[in-house]
């Protein structure tokens, strides 16, 4: 068996490709790199496939953030609720606007902010909350939103790994995650489900207040050519990526739908395994599977990843440490002081691992990394 990598973009591209090259020449012949046609038909496409509102491209998934925050107008200082176990840019962009990022316990079996400890945090400084939908599974909106309303707080989705899930809110039917909270954020990175060539990302809102002003914000603040009503950044999805990003658009579900159907037979494969706990799926929540991770129970988690790897399979850890033990991020700026304690957090950077989930992946394949990881297992 050939070596099997958590990404297969040549193979998960293949049959677009022709398509592909044809949209970055005709981007390259008309030469409107920046805020070019293919960008706003890409925002047009997008909107239609997600049934939001508003989508407003952008540079990367993390200015995506930046400007969702950005857009809010909170109050100097304030706190922001955020689950102490996701990539580093959620906590990042809080703190690099002047707000405190203040960091909640994740659920151990969803890996999703347990919406049960937001109370406890909330503070008269408490002014937002940012729920990941980690791995590409909805955190727990219904309960965020309730608790959001009755304590005014806003809500800010990083959908950076979750474009395309969406779950059932109760009143309002089926609402695309990003767009379920006030604003939210996508990233076009090449590895997410929606992939570019390079850096891309995109705010989604249902209001046309928080689009109007989070476009004006990725436009350096601009409301008309060289009229500057607000401090923005440049922050701008390029006319080829756009391009791009439309072609692999018209894959999407059919990819996504592969996702959820290897991820249904390693559900299947390794429900009986008991070193193994399977990813939690709640009821009326989709899951897009941008990551399949699964948690070990006794065994030594760094040992089978090291083991998959002599077997030619790559998996990857996501992640290894948690916000609140990352120096920029400890309390004070400094691991000298008390640190806090978040088990659930601790015990997921200590027991997760991801494995290859990508929709390129052959039955064969899925079949192999089935048998080596229970024969793994059973051998511990
Ligand atoms: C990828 C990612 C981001 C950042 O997106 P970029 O496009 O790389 O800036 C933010 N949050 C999460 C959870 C992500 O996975």
């Amino acid at each position: 068996m050939d070596r099997i990598e958590m990404l297969d973009l040549n193979a998960e591209d293949f049959s677009l490709r022709d398509q592909i090259n044809k949209a970055i020449e005709t981007v390259v012949e008309r030469g409107d790199f920046i805020n070019g046609l293919s960008v706003k038909s890409f925002r047009k496409e997008l909107e239609s496939y997600l049934n939001v509102p508003h989508i407003i491209p952008c540079g990367n998934g993390t200015d995506a953030l930046q400007i969702s925050i950005m857009a809010l107008d909170l109050p100097p200082g304030g706190e922001i609720i955020t689950p102490a176990f996701s990539y580093a840019a959620t906590a990042e962009v809080i703190k690099l606007l002047g707000y405190k990022p203040v960091f909640v316990d994740v659920d151990p079996n969803t890996f999703n902010l347990d919406p049960n400890l937001i109370v406890p945090a909330i503070t008269e400084n408490t002014c937002a909350v940012m729920p990941v939908h980690l791995y590409g599974q909805c955190a727990d909106m219904n309960a965020i939103l309730k608790i959001a309303a009755n304590h005014n707080l806003k809500v800010i989705e990083d959908a950076a790994q979750a474009i395309g899930a969406g779950m059932e809110i109760y009143g309002k039917g089926r609402i695309a995650a990003g767009a379920i909270g006030d604003i939210g954020g996508f990233s076009f990175f090449p590895s997410k489900n929606l992939g570019a060539y390079g850096d891309g990302g995109a705010i989604v809102t249902k209001s046309e207040e928080l689009a109007v002003y989070a476009h004006s914000i990725a436009n350096h603040g601009q409301t008309k050519q060289y009229i500057h009503k607000y401090v923005g950044v440049n922050s701008r999805l390029d006319s080829i990526q756009a391009a791009i990003l439309s072609v692999k658009l018209t894959a999407l579900s059919q990819k996504v739908e592969r996702r959820k159907q290897i991820a249904q037979l390693y559900n299947e494969a390794f429900a009986s395994n008991e070193k193994l706990a399977i990813p939690e799926r709640s009821k009326g929540i989709e899951h897009v599977y941008h990551q399949y991770t699964l948690r070990t129970k006794g065994i030594n988690r760094d040992e089978i990843v090291d083991l998959l790897d002599k077997n030619n399979i790559s998996a990857r850890i996501y992640y290894p440490t948690p916000l609140h033990l990352q120096t920029a991020y400890v309390e004070n700026g400094s691991s000298a002081v008390k640190k806090l304690h978040f088990p659930n957090a601790e015990l997921l950077a200590e027991t997760v691992f991801s494995i290859p989930v990508h929709p390129a992946l052959t039955d064969e394949q899925v079949n192999y990394i089935i048998e080596t990881i229970n024969k793994i297992c059973s051998d511990r």
